[in-house]
């Protein structure tokens, strides 16, 4: 009697435990786009653009996540903002910076079509509003590539902004506070849809056969990014807090291929008294790095991982990037950390020398050698090709800064679609992946300014064939 009694109870509970998960909502839709960054809204856009129903899901209150603090540019090939400034570039020039920058260890294929694919992608932004019509460069870049709003003006609120108005007016149903916890399978092991938990705890299932896992990178989680790569220990980083690596997570059931998960970019200026990223863009329109004697240590347009080992390699492990009225002149983004009172500014050298605790003189002889560089075009002390500014005339600027985790270039391996690839080398049907969430593309190292390509231009092609 009392063991009957006992197989009851377990049945009730059982019973009642069914009865609360078949409760749960669900929904059916063609298409779930996990993460609303510049990758996830341009996917969600372009299988719209195709006929699908979307739901995009994204977990925080706001869209953006790492791509609203872009500032320094997108990175485009023979537009029409390089012929107007009478820049000359190709894709084959463009592709092998990217292979150099990535120690020749980047997807060549996949970089291909990203440098193939740029003017397009800032085409297709352009003609829903945004404006990428100045171009600078950046670290490691042989010509002038970087697309950002005219003045200088930060990229990433730019490109949030013009994909968030195309997200409003089309039918794409984006979901703030609605956090992906699950992908989900069906008994035949194909994909079913996704779980979801709204800002409430509430859960439920959204029924889709395809799923694009745009959730960004895993720099904003020092948790993941030391597990991934124990040298970063004690590191700062310039992520959002939105950026904790769920693709991880998601994935972890499905077989799915993580590729150079240890490979974690350190970007070298950044102010860890504000916690601030300061844009490359600065050393790119004329900006100098000089240690605490006040001397210049390496060529400031190196790329980012050799130049943040130069960089710990001063005393403290900290530099000043230096700059003057004419470069703060060239890009407005610089007048944004002025206001947020990041950046020391005085009227002459002596004055920024002394404000340092830097020898004057040993500042001034740095600044005269360097300006004598500009003039002949030729650094004879570390071989910077780009010396477009002499720093000669103030006010001068100075920001303290050092290395910061910044990008993730591993992740989900995914092919020329977009599709996400197994551990035996096969595309899960019905699971693609774009942006900061995928890996094996940039090698060992990212070229600035590719990230937000990367993200719009495999964001797009993840759109278009979810969209098939
Ligand atoms: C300070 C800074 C400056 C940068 N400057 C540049 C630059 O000038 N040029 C350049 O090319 N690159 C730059 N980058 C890099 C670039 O911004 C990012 O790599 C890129 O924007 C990533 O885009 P994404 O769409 O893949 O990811 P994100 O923009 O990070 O978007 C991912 C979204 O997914 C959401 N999400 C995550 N998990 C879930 C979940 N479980 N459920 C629902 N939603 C979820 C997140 O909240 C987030 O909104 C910079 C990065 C930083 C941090």
């Amino acid at each position: 009697m009392k063991i009957k009694l006992i197989i009851l109870s377990v049945v009730v509970v059982l019973l009642l435990l069914s009865y609360k998960w078949t409760s749960e909502p669900s929904e059916t839709v063609g298409l779930v786009v996990i993460g609303a960054g510049a990758s996830g809204m341009s996917a969600a856009l372009e299988a719209e653009a195709a006929g699908v129903k979307v739901i995009l899901l994204e977990k925080m209150p706001y869209v953006g996540g790492n791509t609203v603090r872009a500032t320094a540019g997108m990175n485009a090939v023979s537009t029409d903002a390089q012929s107007e400034a009478g820049i000359v570039d190709d894709v084959g020039t463009f592709v092998s910076d990217i292979l150099e920058s990535g120690h020749s260890e980047g997807n060549p294929r996949m970089i291909e079509i990203m440098a193939n694919e740029s003017a397009f992608a800032l085409d297709w932004l352009t003609e829903k509003g945004a404006d990428l019509s100045d171009v600078g460069i950046l670290a490691g870049h042989s010509i002038p590539r970087t697309h950002r709003p005219s003045g200088g003006q930060p990229v990433g609120g730019e490109i949030v902004s013009v994909l968030k108005g195309a997200i409003q007016s089309s039918t794409v149903d984006l979901r703030l506070e609605h956090k992906a916890v699950q992908i989900l399978v069906d008994q035949n092991h194909e994909i079913s849809g996704v779980g979801v938990v709204d800002k409430t705890g509430r859960k439920y299932t959204i029924n889709a056969k395809k799923v694009i896992i745009a959730t960004g990178g895993f720099g904003g989680s020092p948790e993941v990014f030391v597990y991934y790569n124990q040298k970063l220990k004690g590191y700062h980083t310039t992520n959002s807090p939105s950026a904790t690596g769920d693709f991880i997570g998601l994935v972890e059931n499905l077989g799915v291929q993580l590729v150079d998960m240890s490979y974690i970019q350190t970007h070298p200026t950044v102010s860890l008294e504000y916690g601030v990223l300061i844009t490359e863009a600065i050393r790119g329109n004329g900006g100098i790095l000089i240690n605490s004697s006040g001397k210049r240590f390496a060529n400031e347009m190196k790329n980012r991982d050799y130049l943040s080992e130069d960089l710990l390699s001063q005393p403290d492990k900290e530099v000043y990037l230096l700059f003057n009225e004419k470069v703060r002149e060239s890009l407005a983004a610089s007048d944004d950390y002025i206001d947020m009172d990041l950046i020391l500014s005085a009227p002459d050298v002596e004055t920024l020398a002394n404000a340092l605790r830097i020898d004057t003189q040993n500042l001034s002889e740095t600044l005269d050698r360097y300006n004598g560089f500009v003039e002949s075009q030729v650094d004879l002390d570390f071989g910077r090709r780009s010396l477009t500014v002499i720093l000669d005339e103030g006010p001068f600027y100075a920001v303290r800064v050092t290395p910061a985790v910044h990008y993730c270039m591993g992740g989900i391996l995914i092919d020329e679609q977009a599709r996400v690839i197994d551990e035996n080398g096969k595309p899960i049907t019905g699971l693609y992946a774009s942006g900061e969430a995928t890996g094996g593309i940039h090698g060992l190292n990212r070229l600035g300014g590719n990230s937000l390509l990367d993200a719009i231009v495999f964001g797009r092609i993840a759109g278009r064939s979810a969209g098939e």
